[in-house]
């Protein structure tokens, strides 16, 4: 599957009206200006933020619960099932298809074909690859990921299943509904960006906001490279570029530094833009997931993580490693 290429939906920084997607999506200014700032925001900030009302009513009586002799993998795919039914039920008079995947139920209002189609050839393939690249633990309860074919309803199950307004016209992660909820009429990029936070959240759960949006920015654009899930440039490297050009990019000590609400909070996306491009260039020196694995291992001693890149960087490449991803950066092109 070489061809197989996810896109960002659209350039959102640096000229939206200029992207096809952006041309269908319209309306995207409707969001407000800042809400790029909050596209992945509401991973860390949805207990603070978003006010949710009371949960869901109580599960029917849908399907039989795991029973205390099951194992593991019996439990699991009966929870998921019983998840699934729930929907199921309680979405009767609409027009969804849900079908489920471990640790995914996927509801979507595009035809069963589509449905099926986005879970095996986005959802499965990028979960897969991911699994097989970092991540060794799954998501242990069910994962909904909502498919909504148009802004209407992608607004209206925000609205009205989980109470709140979308501040992005492409989707997000609902950590604590545990809900990825996308307009997938945008593109397929931001699923898989969006894809990335679960299985962070569960294998890393210390993981500071630079190297897990990082990570996530990456797949953004992103194909099949001898079976492995491999990071192609996208729309944000002008932003970097420009910084670059202007010498305003953070040191490396100081964008591993920032706290995640200094992260998040950027109005240019810099800060996305520079991570997303440090982790593009540990997979061009084959140095990714040996960097996410040491890190992992070191967090509790070097919760930024700047300690373990350096010297996994001045080890492999040498003291001028910064410098060498300013002119690496620089000379990268994307002509999308
Ligand atoms: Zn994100």
């Amino acid at each position: 599957m070489a061809n197989h290429i996810m896109e960002h939906p659209t350039d959102c920084v640096n000229g939206a009206e200029t992207r096809g997607a952006a041309a269908r999506l319209g309306n995207a200014g409707k969001f407000g200006r800042n809400w790029r700032l909050l596209l992945c925001s509401l991973i860390i900030s949805t207990c603070v933020s978003v006010t949710a009302h009371g949960e869901s009513p109580a599960a029917p009586s849908v399907a039989p619960s795991p029973r205390p002799d099951m194992s593991p993998a019996e439990r699991r795919a009966r929870l998921l099932e019983q998840h699934a039914a729930k929907l199921r039920l309680e979405l009767a008079d609409q027009e969804y298809t849900i079908i489920t995947s471990d640790p995914f139920v996927v509801i979507g209002n595009e035809s069963p074909d589509v449905v099926a189609r986005r879970l095996k050839h986005t959802i499965n393939w990028a979960a897969q690859r991911l699994r097989r690249e970092y991540f060794t633990k799954s998501p242990a309860a069910p994962l909904e990921i909502w498919l909504l074919n148009d802004e209407a309803s992608y607004r209206q199950v925000c609205t009205e299943r989980f109470d709140l307004e979308p501040t992005t016209p492409f989707g997000f992660y609902l950590s604590r509904k545990r809900a990825l909820l996308m307009n997938i009429s945008t593109g397929s990029g931001t699923l898989v960006h969006e894809l990335v936070h679960p299985y962070i959240e569960v294998n890393f759960p210390k993981c500071p906001a630079w190297f897990n949006e990082g990570l996530a920015s990456l797949y953004e654009q992103c194909q099949d490279r001898n079976g492995r899930i491999w990071g192609l440039t996208n729309w944000r490297l002008r932003r970097l570029q420009l910084q670059l050009h202007d010498d305003r990019v953070l040191t490396f000590e100081q964008l591993c530094g920032l706290s995640d609400t200094e992260f998040y909070d950027d109005t240019t996306g810099l800060h996305y833009a520079q991570a997303r491009y440090l982790c593009h260039f540990l997979q061009e020196k084959a140095l990714l997931t040996t960097f996410y694995r040491e890190f992992r291992e070191n967090v509790a001693v070097d919760p930024s993580g700047y300690e373990t890149l350096s010297h996994l960087l001045r080890e492999k490449i040498g003291e001028r490693w910064e410098a060498e991803w300013r002119s690496y950066a620089a000379s990268l092109r994307f002509d999308g």
